[in-house]
């Protein structure tokens, strides 16, 4: 089959596949384009939630801070026992998870360094030293911490108004009195194993709070200051414990630089690596400003994001779409080859029909000339001078040769029904002559049964072909004779009916199935059990039919089995002529 045939034939196939294939596809991307929308507004609700969260934190270490300045504005002398018992009061690793330390930085003048470091030995009974290069003439030595414990003890002493960014936030903080976050700094307290990005939070704290008005009052009544160092990655990874399906990268300040990296929840860079962007479904940079800083924040999201249902989903809709469109296909595949199939057996049983009726035209052809010398030479021999007892021999093989002929006329009538050929010719005659004829010609080849007219034959006059009515009247005359084996009687009455001349044959014979009835004016029909004495081909009631029905009439049947039947021809009184072929 070539590629032409081939799309003529499963057309159908064709567009049933591509039809279905678009509608799977436009389902799929719509299934894809809404659950991608409602990832990506969940992914924005998770960002927001993620910076709140961060600014409630610092918020929360802030809140602490302005505790621990009440401390000191309640008493001019905070002791060291004073704070240590506050800040255990705070239970900070159970509410405020993430915190490093909690601590006072003293504002010492330059010159006042060693005293304050005698006080200190003194009071605290332990080795106290401050840390700076000497370079500012005010120092911040830490000298409350809590925990006093572990990597803390390495801040104690240490002079964080000495390094830059830590001066910076300090100086932001005593000059506005707000909380101050310090840029991305080391912290003191790391040593060399898992050294982590950090900052700290400061919150001054003034000798009198009530005269500090300006920057000026502010940096001459400083006292010192609270504040809180952080571990970066170890406060970010317990604030944001709760957003494992979004990456967090925080950048301090405004550029995405390595440099500048305080937290990433996961190994990759996705803010710097473009590269690797182009992989994440979801983006978003967000910035915070909080406590006198900025921060970058870009989110990610991973690979996980969004629930499994949701991701999965256009790719349901898209296997489902698939499998539907597949099974569409297959099933109308097996009915385009089953119609072909039946087609080609239609084909073949109506050439097998055509052939069989070229079959019966050209036999019955052949036999009629053969058959029409016998009958010539059947007459000679009854002219000759025979001796009777041989004349009976004539006599016989005349009606054998009568019904062969008939047989072949039948034969050929039907060959010419079928090719539409059946000639008529149209005259006027009398109801009464065509009842009366059939009717003598009948009653005179069969002596055995008695053909009654129950009423006068009408005078009416009809248009027709005589010889065909007589023949299909003959038919039905025959019949009515021949399936009506022990009963005598045949009846023949006409009359007028809605604008017909109806010709009624009746016999008590072995009458017809209701089954039957249906089939028996099909060509070589017979009724099933018919007794084989009983012979016939089955093409007198079709040829009958066919000639009635040419004259614009009809034949109906009234039977039952052993009830007789009774055959009516309707015919129409002002008949037109007969029409065309079948
Ligand atoms: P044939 O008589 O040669 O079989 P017909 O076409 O004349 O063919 O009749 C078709 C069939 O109709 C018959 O075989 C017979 O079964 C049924 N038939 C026709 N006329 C009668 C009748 N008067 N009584 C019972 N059966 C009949």
């Amino acid at each position: 089959m070539d590629f032409r045939t081939l799309i003529k034939t499963y057309y159908s196939s064709i567009l049933i596949f591509f039809c279905l294939l678009a509608f799977t596809l436009f389902a799929y991307s719509t299934v894809e384009t809404s659950a991608k929308a409602r990832r990506e507004r969940l992914f924005e609700q998770r960002v927001q939630r993620v910076t709140e969260t961060i600014k409630n934190r610092v918020s929360d270490y802030t809140q602490i801070l302005k505790g621990c300045q009440s401390l000191f504005y309640a008493s001019d002398s905070v002791t060291y026992e004073n704070w240590k018992t506050y800040i255990e009061n705070l239970n900070l690793n159970v509410n405020y998870p993430g915190i490093q330390a909690v601590a006072y930085a003293a504002w010492v003048p330059k010159e006042e360094v060693r005293l304050l470091e005698a006080k200190l030995r003194e009071r605290l009974n332990a080795n106290f030293t401050v840390k700076s290069d000497f370079q500012q003439t005010h120092l911040a030595p830490i000298i409350y911490i809590e925990p006093f414990t572990g990597r803390n003890l390495r801040a104690f002493g240490y002079d964080m108004y000495s390094e830059v960014k830590r001066r910076e936030a300090m100086h932001r903080a005593m000059t506005t009195g707000q909380p101050a976050l310090t840029r991305r700094v080391t912290l003191v307290q790391e040593t060399h194993e898992d050294v982590q990005p950090g900052f700290l939070l400061y919150l001054p704290v003034y000798a009198n709070q009530k005269s500090v008005k300006t920057a000026e009052d502010r940096v001459r009544n400083l006292r010192g200051f609270v504040y809180n160092p952080f571990r970066a990655r170890d406060l970010m990874g317990s604030v944001l414990s709760n957003f494992k399906d979004i990456q967090v990268e925080i950048y301090d300040g405004n550029h995405f630089a390595e440099e500048n990296l305080l937290y990433a929840s996961g190994p990759n860079l996705y803010a710097i690596e473009e590269k690797r962007r182009a992989n994440v479904e979801f983006t978003s940079d967000t910035t915070i400003y909080t406590a006198g800083t900025q921060w970058r924040v870009f989110a990610s999201s991973s690979e996980t994001f969004g629930s499994s249902i949701e991701r999965d989903q256009p790719v349901l809709v898209l296997i489902v779409g698939l499998a539907i469109t597949s099974l569409m296909v297959i099933i109308s595949v097996n009915f385009v080859r089953n119609r072909k199939r039946v087609l080609h057996e239609l084909m073949l049983s109506r050439e097998i029909e055509k052939k069989k009726d070229e079959f019966i035209g050209i036999a019955s052809h052949e036999l009629k000339t053969p058959l029409t010398s016998i009958k010539a030479y059947i007459q000679l021999l009854d002219r000759a001078d025979l001796r009777e007892s041989d004349r009976i021999f004539v006599r016989k093989a005349n009606v054998q040769i009568k019904k062969l002929n008939n047989l072949i006329s039948d034969l050929l009538n039907v060959s010419k029904i079928q090719a539409g050929k059946l000639q008529f010719n149209i005259g006027s005659f009398s109801v009464k002559d065509l009842v009366e004829d059939s009717v003598e010609s009948v009653q005179h080849l069969y002596s055995s049964h008695k053909i009654i007219l129950t009423s006068a034959p009408l005078e009416s006059t009809v248009e027709g072909d005589k010889f065909r009515l007589e023949q299909a009247l003959t038919n039905l005359l025959v019949n009515a004779i021949k399936y009506s084996p022990g009963n005598y009687n045949v009846y023949v009455s006409t009359r007028i009916e809605k604008g017909c001349v109806v010709i009624e044959v009746k016999d008590e014979g072995i009458g017809i199935s209701e089954r039957s009835q249906r089939h028996i004016f099909e060509k070589f029909y017979r009724a099933e059990g018919l007794s084989p004495a009983l012979s016939g081909l089955g093409m007198g009631l079709y040829i009958s039919n066919e000639i009635i029905r040419r004259h614009h009439g009809k034949i109906v049947v009234k039977s039952a089995p052993e009830k007789g039947s009774v055959f009516s021809i309707y015919l129409p009184l002002s008949s037109p002529n007969p029409s065309g072929g079948a």
